[in-house]
């Protein structure tokens, strides 16, 4: 089924109600109403999972039987994908039981979490135990297994993404076997970043470091001019810094700069390249609240509560929205804006925002910065589907030049080609995939039409 199809497909079934049956391995089986509202849907609501049955396993040995018993599956984590890549034509396995920290090993400097943790269920224990994570995404409401299977980053010239804080994960073979895979084993670097394709995660444990203390402060309005003369020392100017514009009038609209007192950053002033301190917190949609928004006005804080740009117990976002990024090498950001730039009269009127950042290279294989220092251009779209769709192809035209690869976990349309081409491990990746999973029991359609 072509991507557009299955948005178009996926939408009218949302309209006409679900009359899906579904299972549930918890002891305690929630309302019928409260999951239909709740799970069959992905957490934009623009995705409605098209699996017959849904289960919510309460222990390892519980996924083993369903890993072993069921034919077509697919874990689903926090639901935060925009396309369906979390789906599967027969079952979903959902983690979020599965949300514990198992340990902290304070002289290895690790912590073991179950699979279906989200990085805010245990930021604040990790942090009060005098330990951090180097880095998060915008929002800490996504499980740990999920980010790491779409290569989720945040943002840091010297930050990877967030696989790159795995030192070993422990996987649900299809035959319902148990394997631990680290960073010794030679197919880590395609298991971690692995779309769902390997198995069912059900433990990972990632670096840890002593805690920090970050300091977030937010500028408005720096011109494409002063940001095209100096890209490099902007986006070097904190730990992690993000921009954001909605490509009217040649404008950054906001800055965000963080960074960790550790560092001991230089008094970043008043002016930024032209750009004035903000006065207040705001949020990256210019007039939306910011009440949901992490701290911001250079005030002191735990690296959880100032890396993402959304607070835990909140909304994160806009809430009713898509989503698509494409990353392209860093050396080419400039080049990769001003390109995206001459179509700001298409995008500005389907666009909430758009957000830049900066990824360092990793290894892992199917990692849309494998081996390449990388920027993203994200944009957050009003909640248009068609509109959307068929932006993107002249979005991905535009940053063809700099061999553009999209987010996983997002909306794009690459075809699957040209998206195999950029991956100069994508044939190892397809092999392995077919070795773990030779009964095509992890595959979905989004697999079928991307991978396989
Ligand atoms: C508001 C919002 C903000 C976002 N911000 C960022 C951002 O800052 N940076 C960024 O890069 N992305 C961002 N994303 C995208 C998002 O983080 C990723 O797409 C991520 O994969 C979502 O994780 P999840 O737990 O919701 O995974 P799901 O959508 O539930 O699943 C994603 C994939 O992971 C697989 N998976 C999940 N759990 C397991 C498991 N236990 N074992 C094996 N496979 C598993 C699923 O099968 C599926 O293939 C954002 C999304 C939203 C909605």
């Amino acid at each position: 089924m072509k991507r557009i199809e299955f948005l178009k497909t996926s939408s009218l079934v949302l309209v006409g109600g679900i009359a899906s049956p579904f299972l549930s391995c918890s002891p305690k089986k929630p309302q019928m109403e409260e999951i239909q509202a709740e799970i069959r849907k992905n957490w934009a609501g623009n995705y409605t999972y098209q699996a017959k049955n849904l289960y919510e396993p309460t222990s390892v040995e519980e996924i083993q039987d369903l890993v072993k018993k069921l034919g077509k599956q697919k874990a689903l984590g926090s639901k935060h994908c925009f396309n369906n890549i979390a789906d599967s034509p027969e079952n979903q396995i959902s983690t979020r039981n599965l949300n514990k920290v198992l340990n902290i090993d304070e002289e290895q400097k690790t912590v073991t979490v179950e699979a279906g943790a989200r990085y805010g269920d245990f930021a604040e224990e990790l942090d009060a135990r005098g330990f951090a994570l180097a880095n998060l995404a915008s929002l800490p409401h996504i499980t740990v297994a999920g980010a790491c299977a779409t290569a989720t980053h945040g943002s840091g010239v010297k930050n990877g993404n967030l696989a790159t804080q795995v030192i070993s994960i422990e996987l649900v073979t299809p035959s319902g076997e148990l394997a631990t895979i680290d960073r010794s084993h030679k197919d880590f670097p395609a298991v971690v970043v692995g779309l769902g394709a390997f198995g069912i995660i059900t433990k990972v444990t990632l670096a840890i470091e002593d805690t920090f203390q970050v300091k977030q402060h937010v500028f408005l309005n720096l011109s494409l001019d002063a940001l095209e003369a100096n890209f490099d020392t902007i986006m070097s100017s904190g730990y992690s810094v993000s921009l954001f514009t909605d490509w009217t009038n040649k404008n950054i609209s906001e800055i965000w700069i963080k960074s960790r007192i550790d560092e001991n950053p230089a008094d970043l002033g008043s002016d930024f390249y032209g750009a004035k301190a903000a006065t207040e917190n705001i949020h990256p949609i210019l007039g939306l609240s910011a009440e949901n928004c992490s701290e911001q006005m250079g005030v002191p804080g735990p690296w959880y509560n100032r890396l993402p740009h959304f607070k835990m117990g909140f909304t994160p976002s806009a809430g009713e929205e898509l989503q698509s990024e494409f990353f392209i090498p860093r050396e080419n950001a400039v080049a990769g804006i001003m390109a995206i730039e001459k179509l700001n009269n298409e995008i500005s009127p389907q666009l909430l925002i758009t957000e830049v950042r900066t990824i360092a290279a990793d290894n892992f294989w199917m990692s849309p910065c494998y081996q390449q220092d990388s920027v993203s251009i994200h944009f957050t779209w009003k909640q248009k589907t068609e509109e959307v769709l068929s932006l993107l192809p002249k979005i991905e035209a535009a940053l063809a030049p700099f061999s553009v690869k999209p987010h996983w976990g997002k909306l794009f349309e690459l075809d699957p080609t040209t998206l195999h081409q950029r991956y100069e491990k994508f044939p190892d990746f397809l092999a392995l995939a077919k070795k773990y999973d030779p009964n095509g029991k992890f595959r979905n359609a989004y697999l079928d039409l991307n991978i396989y």
